[in-house]
């Protein structure tokens, strides 16, 4: 599974991001405006987890100053968790703004995997590209962490869940009795809601050990989930994205009801931006369309807005799980490289935002 990226399409995607760039608003339609170019009808190769490994190496070595790359924890079967970080600077912990950006959770879910490595190479190879000195102004502002492969394991595996194994719902059983655990209801959201109001929070589907949104025995019970939260309590950010696939949407806090936080109107405005970028529906709180989705505890969004107050959106990208199309998951690298450009940007003032607008 390797990157098929040529380096004519390499070139567009620089030529494209100049313009969007350089004008950045309005936001809507200008990506696919700039994408004359159309890629050969192939299919779209996707990284492995070795793969990826691999190139973070490489990219590490040829950008060791913009560039840090570290493992935050190893799955159960002894797969490294990878953190990158890009910033000016890079080994030093600097008072600047920080984003996150983390993808699939959800081992079946790899395009948000290819967006956030585009990002990482994006942001190096232009590092020193004086036509685009947005990049590197962003470098030099703003510290970048991402997460590109949360569950190496389920991607490895192909499947939603971990793969370690399940002693019954509450871990108790001595004999193992399924393998997996959603790692997006793993967060401590906090735990016992689900107790308190079973069918609002799908007990039935949650407790099943076997079932695919199996949300563990108890909080922070999977190393996958542990090692964001242990990254997130040690390092600062104010705003984090977090991809699945699919849908084309975007929510944020709270996923597990209609009720709002007190940073709506932050979320709201954020949010909107995002979409005027991607064209994805904001599930704004209050919106009759929540409980179809909603009800979500243990939700990485939950638990880093409630644990570190970040604005943490999920976003649903295209529409199938995962594209074979080179030309899909390109116009997916693409726009989301922007978002990336524009959260970076936002960071600088959202915590002066907040407490205004609180
Ligand atoms: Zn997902």
């Amino acid at each position: 599974m390797k990157n098929g990226f040529a380096t004519h399409v390499w070139l567009s995607v620089i030529v494209g991001l100049c313009a969007v760039i350089m004008v950045f608003v309005p936001f809507s339609g200008a990506v696919s405006n700039q994408m004359s170019n159309q890629l050969p009808a192939e299919q779209y190769q996707y990284h492995s987890y070795q793969d990826l490994a691999d190139e973070l190496h490489s990219l590490q070595q040829n950008y060791s100053s913009l560039m840090s790359l570290s493992s935050i924890g190893k799955t159960y079967e002894g797969r490294d968790i990878w953190l990158v970080k890009l910033s000016d600077n890079v080994e030093t912990d600097e008072d600047e703004p920080g984003v996150l950006f983390m993808a699939a959770h959800h081992g079946n879910e790899w395009p948000g995997v290819e967006i956030c490595l585009f990002f990482i190479r994006y942001m190096l190879e232009n590092s020193q590209n004086t036509s685009l000195p947005q990049v590197q102004e962003i470098l030099n502002t703003t510290q970048i962490y991402l997460i590109p492969m949360v569950n190496p394991d389920g991607v490895t595996a192909d499947t939603r869940k971990n793969c370690a194994p399940n002693h019954g719902p509450f871990g108790k059983k001595p004999t193992i009795t399924s393998y997996g655990v959603n790692l997006n209801r793993n967060y401590d959201d906090p735990w016992y809601l689900a107790y308190l109001f079973p069918l609002r929070y799908y007990l039935p589907m949650i407790l099943p050990d076997a079932s695919f949104n199996y949300r563990g025995p108890y909080p922070f019970s999977e190393n996958e989930s542990r090692a964001v939260r242990d990254f997130a309590l040690t390092h600062n950010f104010s705003i984090s994205l977090s991809y699945h696939s699919y849908g084309e949407f975007i929510i944020y806090p709270w996923m597990h009801t209609t009720k709002q936080t007190p940073d709506e109107m932050l979320f709201r405005s954020v949010g909107e931006n995002i979409s005027a970028i991607n064209g994805y529906y904001l599930l704004i709180k209050n919106d009759r369309l929540i409980p179809l989705y909603g009800g979500t505890l243990g939700s990485s969004e939950n638990w880093l807005y409630r644990a570190k107050g970040a604005l943490a959106y999920t976003v649903e990208v295209g529409s199938e799980r995962r594209p074979t199309s080179l030309q899909v998951v390109y116009n997916l690298c693409l726009t989301h490289t922007t978002i990336h450009l524009y959260l970076c940007q936002r960071a600088q003032t959202i915590e002066s935002e907040k407490a205004v607008l609180r």
